[in-house]
Protein backbone atom coordinates (compact mmCIF):
# COMPACT_ATOMS: atom_id res chain seq x y z
CA UNK A 1 0.00 0.00 0.00
CA UNK A 2 1.15 3.35 -1.06
CA UNK A 3 0.46 6.75 0.91
CA UNK A 4 0.96 10.78 0.54
CA UNK A 5 0.25 13.37 2.94
CA UNK A 6 -0.35 16.85 1.64
CA UNK A 7 -1.63 19.85 3.37
CA UNK A 8 -4.89 21.27 1.83
CA UNK A 9 -4.67 25.12 2.78
CA UNK A 10 -7.95 27.23 2.98
CA UNK A 11 -8.36 31.28 1.49
CA UNK A 12 -9.37 34.24 2.23
CA UNK A 13 -10.98 37.10 -0.23
CA UNK A 14 -9.02 39.93 -0.32
CA UNK A 15 -11.69 41.42 -2.59
CA UNK A 16 -15.32 40.16 -3.61
CA UNK A 17 -17.66 41.37 -6.34
CA UNK A 18 -20.22 40.31 -8.23
CA UNK A 19 -20.30 41.26 -11.50
CA UNK A 20 -23.41 39.77 -12.96
CA UNK A 21 -25.95 36.72 -12.93
CA UNK A 22 -25.62 34.51 -15.60
CA UNK A 23 -28.40 32.81 -18.02
CA UNK A 24 -27.07 29.42 -16.47
CA UNK A 25 -27.86 30.70 -12.87
CA UNK A 26 -23.80 31.08 -11.72
CA UNK A 27 -22.67 34.86 -11.18
CA UNK A 28 -19.92 35.98 -12.77
CA UNK A 29 -17.44 37.29 -10.00
CA UNK A 30 -14.37 39.15 -9.67
CA UNK A 31 -12.33 38.46 -6.55
CA UNK A 32 -8.93 38.62 -5.24
CA UNK A 33 -8.10 34.90 -3.57
CA UNK A 34 -5.63 34.59 -1.17
CA UNK A 35 -4.04 31.01 0.16
CA UNK A 36 -3.54 30.77 3.99
CA UNK A 37 -1.10 28.57 6.24
CA UNK A 38 -4.75 26.85 7.64
CA UNK A 39 -4.64 23.64 6.93
CA UNK A 40 -6.42 20.14 6.43
CA UNK A 41 -4.47 17.39 6.16
CA UNK A 42 -5.30 14.83 3.49
CA UNK A 43 -4.17 11.42 3.48
CA UNK A 44 -4.39 9.40 0.15
CA UNK A 45 -3.58 5.63 -0.36
CA UNK A 46 -3.87 2.70 -2.37
CA UNK A 47 -6.73 0.26 -1.50
CA UNK A 48 -7.33 -2.80 -3.71
CA UNK A 49 -10.80 -1.86 -4.67
CA UNK A 50 -13.21 1.52 -4.74
CA UNK A 51 -13.16 4.89 -2.95
CA UNK A 52 -13.26 5.46 0.81
CA UNK A 53 -13.66 8.62 2.26
CA UNK A 54 -13.29 9.63 5.95
CA UNK A 55 -13.04 12.46 8.28
CA UNK A 56 -12.24 12.96 11.90
CA UNK A 57 -14.86 15.32 12.54
CA UNK A 58 -18.19 14.18 12.87
CA UNK A 59 -20.00 16.88 11.20
CA UNK A 60 -18.22 16.55 7.83
CA UNK A 61 -20.41 13.94 5.50
CA UNK A 62 -18.10 10.57 5.01
CA UNK A 63 -18.27 8.36 1.11
CA UNK A 64 -20.14 9.98 -1.66
CA UNK A 65 -21.18 13.11 -0.05
CA UNK A 66 -17.93 14.08 1.08
CA UNK A 67 -16.56 16.53 -2.38
CA UNK A 68 -13.08 14.42 -2.00
CA UNK A 69 -15.23 11.50 -3.31
CA UNK A 70 -16.27 13.52 -6.20
CA UNK A 71 -12.47 14.39 -7.06
CA UNK A 72 -11.60 10.82 -6.61
CA UNK A 73 -14.36 9.55 -8.45
CA UNK A 74 -13.57 12.05 -11.37
CA UNK A 75 -9.99 11.32 -11.38
CA UNK A 76 -10.52 7.71 -11.34
CA UNK A 77 -12.46 7.43 -14.58
CA UNK A 78 -10.95 9.56 -16.38
CA UNK A 79 -7.69 7.80 -16.32
CA UNK A 80 -8.88 4.54 -15.82
CA UNK A 81 -7.44 3.75 -12.54
CA UNK A 82 -8.28 0.15 -11.80
CA UNK A 83 -7.12 -0.21 -8.20
CA UNK A 84 -8.89 1.91 -5.00
CA UNK A 85 -8.22 5.10 -3.38
CA UNK A 86 -8.75 5.71 0.45
CA UNK A 87 -9.15 9.26 1.55
CA UNK A 88 -8.35 10.33 5.06
CA UNK A 89 -9.18 14.38 6.22
CA UNK A 90 -8.05 15.93 9.12
CA UNK A 91 -9.96 18.47 9.51
CA UNK A 92 -9.02 21.96 10.80
CA UNK A 93 -10.17 24.56 8.86
CA UNK A 94 -13.57 26.10 9.82
CA UNK A 95 -16.82 23.85 7.51
CA UNK A 96 -19.56 26.30 5.21
CA UNK A 97 -17.24 29.31 7.03
CA UNK A 98 -16.39 31.18 3.15
CA UNK A 99 -12.64 29.65 3.42
CA UNK A 100 -13.10 26.84 1.07
CA UNK A 101 -11.78 23.55 2.96
CA UNK A 102 -13.86 21.44 0.89
CA UNK A 103 -12.32 22.77 -2.22
CA UNK A 104 -9.00 22.66 -0.76
CA UNK A 105 -9.74 18.66 0.42
CA UNK A 106 -10.55 18.33 -3.17
CA UNK A 107 -7.74 20.16 -4.47
CA UNK A 108 -5.47 17.80 -2.58
CA UNK A 109 -6.73 14.79 -3.76
CA UNK A 110 -6.96 15.34 -7.57
CA UNK A 111 -2.70 16.32 -6.43
CA UNK A 112 -2.23 13.54 -4.47
CA UNK A 113 -3.50 11.25 -6.58
CA UNK A 114 -1.46 12.63 -9.49
CA UNK A 115 1.03 11.74 -7.77
CA UNK A 116 0.48 8.18 -6.27
CA UNK A 117 -0.65 7.04 -9.44
CA UNK A 118 2.38 8.48 -11.06
CA UNK A 119 -0.07 9.74 -14.02
CA UNK A 120 2.50 12.96 -14.54
CA UNK A 121 -0.40 15.32 -15.47
CA UNK A 122 0.72 19.14 -15.35
CA UNK A 123 -0.90 21.77 -13.02
CA UNK A 124 -3.38 22.94 -15.96
CA UNK A 125 -4.33 19.62 -16.67
CA UNK A 126 -4.92 18.94 -12.79
CA UNK A 127 -6.82 22.60 -12.62
CA UNK A 128 -9.38 21.21 -15.79
CA UNK A 129 -10.29 17.94 -13.68
CA UNK A 130 -10.57 20.52 -10.56
CA UNK A 131 -13.18 22.83 -12.32
CA UNK A 132 -15.47 20.25 -13.25
CA UNK A 133 -15.46 19.53 -9.13
CA UNK A 134 -15.95 23.32 -8.27
CA UNK A 135 -15.73 26.69 -9.42
CA UNK A 136 -12.71 27.20 -6.09
CA UNK A 137 -11.02 24.13 -6.94
CA UNK A 138 -8.61 25.23 -9.49
CA UNK A 139 -7.74 28.14 -7.39
CA UNK A 140 -6.91 25.94 -4.46
CA UNK A 141 -4.46 23.52 -6.77
CA UNK A 142 -2.84 26.42 -7.70
CA UNK A 143 -2.89 28.52 -4.26
CA UNK A 144 -1.26 31.85 -3.91
CA UNK A 145 -2.34 35.20 -4.81
CA UNK A 146 -4.94 35.53 -7.79
CA UNK A 147 -7.30 37.60 -9.35
CA UNK A 148 -10.08 35.03 -9.67
CA UNK A 149 -12.79 35.70 -12.68
CA UNK A 150 -15.31 33.63 -14.41
CA UNK A 151 -17.39 31.44 -11.90
CA UNK A 152 -14.02 31.61 -10.22
CA UNK A 153 -11.92 28.98 -12.33
CA UNK A 154 -10.40 31.77 -14.45
CA UNK A 155 -7.49 32.77 -12.88
CA UNK A 156 -4.76 35.44 -13.19
CA UNK A 157 -1.74 35.37 -11.06
CA UNK A 158 -0.95 38.56 -9.21
CA UNK A 159 2.72 39.34 -7.31
CA UNK A 160 2.90 37.06 -4.00
CA UNK A 161 1.24 38.35 -0.38
CA UNK A 162 3.05 36.35 1.27
CA UNK A 163 3.80 36.66 4.78
CA UNK A 164 1.11 38.95 6.26
CA UNK A 165 -0.27 38.44 9.53
CA UNK A 166 -3.97 37.40 9.71
CA UNK A 167 -6.15 36.66 12.56
CA UNK A 168 -9.22 34.56 11.23
CA UNK A 169 -12.74 34.41 13.85
CA UNK A 170 -15.61 32.24 12.65
CA UNK A 171 -18.49 32.59 14.28
CA UNK A 172 -20.71 29.85 15.44
CA UNK A 173 -22.76 29.70 12.64
CA UNK A 174 -22.26 28.38 9.05
CA UNK A 175 -23.55 29.74 6.08
CA UNK A 176 -24.57 27.82 2.45
CA UNK A 177 -22.85 29.59 -0.28
CA UNK A 178 -25.95 29.06 -2.48
CA UNK A 179 -28.00 31.25 0.00
CA UNK A 180 -26.22 34.06 -0.08
CA UNK A 181 -25.55 34.34 -3.65
CA UNK A 182 -29.79 33.33 -4.14
CA UNK A 183 -30.37 36.20 -1.87
CA UNK A 184 -28.02 38.84 -3.49
CA UNK A 185 -29.90 41.89 -4.63
CA UNK A 186 -27.18 42.95 -7.40
CA UNK A 187 -29.15 46.66 -8.06
CA UNK A 188 -29.04 47.28 -4.57
CA UNK A 189 -25.14 47.01 -4.31
CA UNK A 190 -24.41 50.71 -3.42
CA UNK A 191 -20.58 50.19 -2.69
CA UNK A 192 -17.84 47.98 -4.65
CA UNK A 193 -14.12 47.00 -4.09
CA UNK A 194 -11.68 49.07 -6.40
CA UNK A 195 -10.63 45.40 -7.36
CA UNK A 196 -7.49 47.12 -9.95
CA UNK A 197 -6.36 49.64 -6.61
CA UNK A 198 -6.15 46.36 -4.66
CA UNK A 199 -4.25 44.72 -7.23
CA UNK A 200 -1.61 47.81 -7.27
CA UNK A 201 -1.50 48.09 -3.43
CA UNK A 202 -0.77 43.89 -3.76
CA UNK A 203 2.09 44.77 -5.96
CA UNK A 204 3.57 47.88 -4.24
CA UNK A 205 3.52 45.89 -0.80
CA UNK A 206 1.34 48.79 0.32
CA UNK A 207 -0.76 46.55 3.50
CA UNK A 208 -2.48 49.65 4.63
CA UNK A 209 -4.00 50.69 1.27
CA UNK A 210 -4.83 47.41 0.48
CA UNK A 211 -6.67 46.49 4.39
CA UNK A 212 -8.23 50.19 3.90
CA UNK A 213 -9.99 49.46 0.48
CA UNK A 214 -10.76 46.05 0.86
CA UNK A 215 -14.77 45.09 -0.13
CA UNK A 216 -17.13 41.88 -0.15
CA UNK A 217 -20.28 42.53 -1.91
CA UNK A 218 -21.44 39.54 -0.37
CA UNK A 219 -21.30 40.86 3.36
CA UNK A 220 -24.69 43.08 2.35
CA UNK A 221 -26.16 39.46 2.45
CA UNK A 222 -24.61 37.37 4.96
CA UNK A 223 -24.86 40.44 7.69
CA UNK A 224 -28.23 41.25 7.37
CA UNK A 225 -29.13 37.80 8.82
CA UNK A 226 -25.64 37.71 11.18
CA UNK A 227 -25.29 40.69 12.83
CA UNK A 228 -22.22 39.33 14.72
CA UNK A 229 -20.15 39.31 11.30
CA UNK A 230 -20.03 43.16 12.09
CA UNK A 231 -19.08 43.13 15.70
CA UNK A 232 -16.42 41.01 15.25
CA UNK A 233 -14.75 43.33 11.98
CA UNK A 234 -15.39 46.39 14.76
CA UNK A 235 -13.58 43.92 17.61
CA UNK A 236 -10.86 42.92 15.12
CA UNK A 237 -10.38 46.69 14.33
CA UNK A 238 -10.55 48.16 17.63
CA UNK A 239 -7.92 45.47 18.66
CA UNK A 240 -5.74 47.33 15.94
CA UNK A 241 -6.21 45.52 12.21
CA UNK A 242 -5.26 48.17 9.45
CA UNK A 243 -8.50 46.52 7.65
CA UNK A 244 -10.62 43.72 8.74
CA UNK A 245 -13.51 41.95 6.13
CA UNK A 246 -15.64 38.76 5.48
CA UNK A 247 -14.10 36.09 3.42
CA UNK A 248 -16.16 34.41 0.73
CA UNK A 249 -19.85 34.31 1.01
CA UNK A 250 -18.90 34.16 5.07
CA UNK A 251 -19.33 33.72 8.36
CA UNK A 252 -15.59 33.89 8.57
CA UNK A 253 -14.17 37.11 9.24
CA UNK A 254 -10.14 37.97 9.74
CA UNK A 255 -8.38 41.08 10.26
CA UNK A 256 -5.16 42.32 8.59
CA UNK A 257 -2.14 43.17 11.18
CA UNK A 258 0.84 45.56 10.70
CA UNK A 259 2.99 42.56 12.08
CA UNK A 260 3.13 39.28 14.61
CA UNK A 261 3.41 41.05 17.75
CA UNK A 262 -0.01 43.12 16.94
CA UNK A 263 -1.76 39.93 15.46
CA UNK A 264 -0.68 37.80 18.68
CA UNK A 265 -1.98 40.35 21.05
CA UNK A 266 -5.64 40.74 19.19
CA UNK A 267 -5.89 36.78 19.08
CA UNK A 268 -5.23 36.56 22.41
CA UNK A 269 -7.64 38.53 23.46
CA UNK A 270 -10.47 37.04 20.83
CA UNK A 271 -9.79 33.11 21.33
CA UNK A 272 -11.77 32.65 23.99
CA UNK A 273 -14.54 34.58 23.12
CA UNK A 274 -18.16 32.75 21.61
CA UNK A 275 -16.21 31.97 17.86
CA UNK A 276 -13.43 29.93 16.85
CA UNK A 277 -10.35 32.07 16.52
CA UNK A 278 -7.04 31.60 14.37
CA UNK A 279 -3.75 33.17 14.20
CA UNK A 280 -2.41 32.64 10.70
CA UNK A 281 -0.40 33.93 7.98
CA UNK A 282 -1.01 34.53 3.77
CA UNK A 283 1.48 32.01 1.98
P1 LIG B 1 -16.96 27.78 -0.34
O1 LIG B 1 -16.50 29.13 0.10
O2 LIG B 1 -16.14 27.16 -1.44
O3 LIG B 1 -18.43 27.65 -0.57
P2 LIG B 1 -17.07 26.95 2.35
O4 LIG B 1 -15.79 27.11 3.11
O5 LIG B 1 -18.09 28.01 2.58
O6 LIG B 1 -16.67 26.82 0.85
P3 LIG B 1 -17.07 24.15 2.89
O7 LIG B 1 -16.33 24.12 4.19
O8 LIG B 1 -16.35 23.71 1.69
O9 LIG B 1 -17.72 25.58 2.66
O10 LIG B 1 -18.39 23.28 3.12
C1 LIG B 1 -19.57 23.44 2.37
C2 LIG B 1 -20.47 22.19 2.58
O11 LIG B 1 -19.87 21.07 1.92
C3 LIG B 1 -20.64 21.82 4.03
O12 LIG B 1 -21.98 21.95 4.35
C4 LIG B 1 -20.20 20.37 4.14
O13 LIG B 1 -21.15 19.55 4.76
C5 LIG B 1 -19.98 19.88 2.71
N1 LIG B 1 -18.69 19.15 2.53
C6 LIG B 1 -18.49 18.11 1.70
N2 LIG B 1 -17.21 17.72 1.71
C7 LIG B 1 -16.56 18.53 2.56
C8 LIG B 1 -15.19 18.62 2.97
N3 LIG B 1 -14.24 17.79 2.52
N4 LIG B 1 -14.87 19.60 3.83
C9 LIG B 1 -15.83 20.46 4.28
N5 LIG B 1 -17.12 20.40 3.94
C10 LIG B 1 -17.50 19.45 3.07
Amino acid sequence: MKSISLNAHAKINLSLDVIRKRQDGYHDVRMIMQSIDLHDEVVVETRDTGIEVECDKPWVPGGKDNIAYKAANLMMERYKIESGVGIKIYKRIPVAAGLAGGSADAAAVIKGMNELFSLNLNEAELMNIGKQVGADVPFCIKGGTMLSEGIGEKLTKIPSFQGVDIVLVKPKVGVSTAWVYNNLKLDKISSRPDTDLLIKAISEKDIGCLAQNMGNVLETVTIEKYEVINDIKNELLRLGALGSMMSGSGPSVFGIFENGKKACLAYESLKDGEWECFMTQTI
